[in-house]
């Protein structure tokens, strides 16, 4: 999985190389999420491969205000959640420009962090320019590499550079190697019936979003007008803090809520942030709100922070917000009818997601939802109004439900029983794809995770793990969440 990934991020000031050098590193490889639009739009992460080893690079430029009295600090602030989950960071630098101040305070700034630091010193497009390198020695960083990202010269050396001190992460071998080997013995000695394992003791909530989709109005709903009690505890981090909140006696704890009220200073920055955010935030969660402005319908950035939670293996609920515009809109559209103003916003309604705007019919929304999401189908919908404070005990409700199904359990007699039943002949696989299905069982939990034990030492086609996929769901639910599946060949006995 992306998540185990070590990940090297890219830092600087404004124009001195961080994307070009992001996209060398990255190359133009699709994100895994797969096909939906807008998906790749202004990336901020993405996958360097370099001989057999994988990395997650984070470009943090853009999070950084394009303000030219800016104090270093504040770039450090703003791409200090980013720097905080990295292995290793590049400060890139502009060889043709003087060192000045700005870098000093930067690259101290960086040092203290501890993290293995390296220094990009960029557009040194010929070796003449390698000379003007040596003077950003003063940095005070020792692994100096001259580089021309625009050319890709010096950027394999950098990234073997840094290789060399990040941890070996991300190999499926190891992974696999985990796994518990299930024996015919243990098999029949696991109990019949299905299982839930013990309550946590309380759920984690993320909620996430791109900006001004009411992330902040939700908050305050979910934590303010319910009879409950509210307190605010430091996070993970220093000034993150978390607010937990007591209803029907359950506990439900609001990933940073200082994280989810802060806006950025540009509207760049502030969609950049809502990514790092809701990255950070759901890695601390057990099930994240993604909230959705109604009177937009699903956007790129939608799409993107949704594919997010989808690989982050955390529970996914969809919370079409701001339903009240789309109501009041459809209505003065009932009024007008016949009308030029309505001539023209008729003009304005081609696409399918108007027209469902249009007659504020929630089913006919939500299957817009489900078309530009494709890939979260397990996730519920709900809208709601969090202005005015609607739907917020069905949000608790599917919350607490969401998290139950993510912590379910299927016996492994449970599970074979079903496998006999599964009609796989059903599934549009090419038959030279096809793999016969030993056993299977449930090695895990949140999310759950189910281990195959095949005939055949091959890749699960793509269309076989779907409709296994919809078969497990339909048989055992699984509400929510999203459903990790592994592949095994049996070995063979001796
Ligand atoms: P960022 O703001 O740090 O992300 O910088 P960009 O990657 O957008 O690059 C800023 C400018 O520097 C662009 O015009 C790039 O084409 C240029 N640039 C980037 N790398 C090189 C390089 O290696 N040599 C030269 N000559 N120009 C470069
Ligand atoms: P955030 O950036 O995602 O935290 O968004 P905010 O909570 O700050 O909301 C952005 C704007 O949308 C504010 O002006 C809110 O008053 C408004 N807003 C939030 N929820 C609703 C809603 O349900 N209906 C309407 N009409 N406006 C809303």
């Amino acid at each position: 999985m992306s998540e185990s990934l070590p990940t090297l991020a890219i830092v600087g000031r404004p124009n001195v190389g961080k994307s070009t050098l992001f996209n060398r590193l990255v190359g133009r490889r699709r994100a895994i999420v797969g096909d939906e639009p807008g998906i790749t739009r202004d990336r901020l992460y993405g996958t360097a491969e370099w001989s057999g080893r994988q990395i997650r690079v984070v470009d943090t430029g853009g999070i950084i205000p394009e303000d030219k009295e800016l104090i270093p600090s504040e770039i450090f602030r703003q791409a200090k959640v980013a720097l905080e989950e990295a292995s290793a960071i590049v400060m890139v630098v502009d060889s043709r420009t003087e060192l000045a101040a700005p870098d000093m305070e930067l690259s101290r700034l960086l040092l203290k962090m501890g993290k293995p630091l390296f220094l990009a010193v960029n557009k040194v497009d010929n070796v003449e320019l390698e000379a003007a390198a040596e003077n950003f020695r003063r940095l005070g960083i020792k692994n100096l590499v001259p580089i021309s990202a625009e050319h890709g010269n010096g950027v394999a050396e950098l990234l073997e550079e840094v290789l060399k001190v990040i941890p070996d992460g991300g190999s499926t071998e190891t992974e696999t190697d985990e796994l518990p080997e299930v024996s015919e013995e243990e098999e029949s000695a696991d109990s019949a019936q299905t299982r839930m394992s013990a309550p946590t003791s309380e759920t984690k909530v993320a909620i996430i979003g791109r900006p001004n989709v009411g992330k902040s109005t939700l908050l305050n709903q979910l934590t303010g007008t319910t009879r409950s009690i509210v307190s605010p505890i430091p996070g993970t981090t220093r000034d993150a803090v978390d607010e937990v909140v007591e209803r029907d006696g359950h506990k439900y704890r609001f990933i940073d809520t200082a994280g989810i009220r802060r806006k950025g200073k540009t509207d760049l920055m502030a969609e950049k942030l809502s990514v790092v955010m809701a990255r950070k935030h759901m890695e601390a969660a057990d099930v994240s709100i993604l909230v959705i402005d109604a009177s937009e319908g699903v956007t790129g950035l939608d799409a993107n922070i949704a594919g997010y939670a989808h690989e982050s293996g955390r529970s996914v609920i969809i919370v079409v917000n701001k339903w009240d515009t789309v109501v009041a809109q459809a209505h003065k559209m009932r009024e007008q009818a016949g009308t030029p103003e309505a001539e023209r916003m008729e003009r304005k309604s081609r696409s399918k997601m108007r027209v469902a705007m249009k007659s504020a019919d929630q089913g006919e929304y939500e299957r817009r939802v489900r078309e530009n999401l494709k890939f979260l189908d397990y996730a519920p919908v709900i809208f709601t109004s969090a202005i005015k404070g609607q739907k917020i005990d069905k949000i608790f409700e599917t919350i607490e439900r969401v998290a139950k199904e993510r912590r379910k359990r299927i016996s492994t007699s449970e599970m074979n029983r079903f496998i006999e039943h599964v009609d796989f002949e059903r599934a549009s696989v090419p038959i030279s794809k096809r793999v016969r299905i030993l056993y299977m069982t449930q090695t895990n939990v949140a999310p759950p995770t189910f281990v195959l034990f095949t005939d055949k030492d091959v890749k699960l086609h793509f269309a076989y793990e779907r409709f296994l996929e919809n078969q497990i769901r339909k048989a055992f639910g699984f509400e929510g969440t999203p459903i990790w599946i592994k592949v095994r060949p049996r070995h063979k006995k001796r």
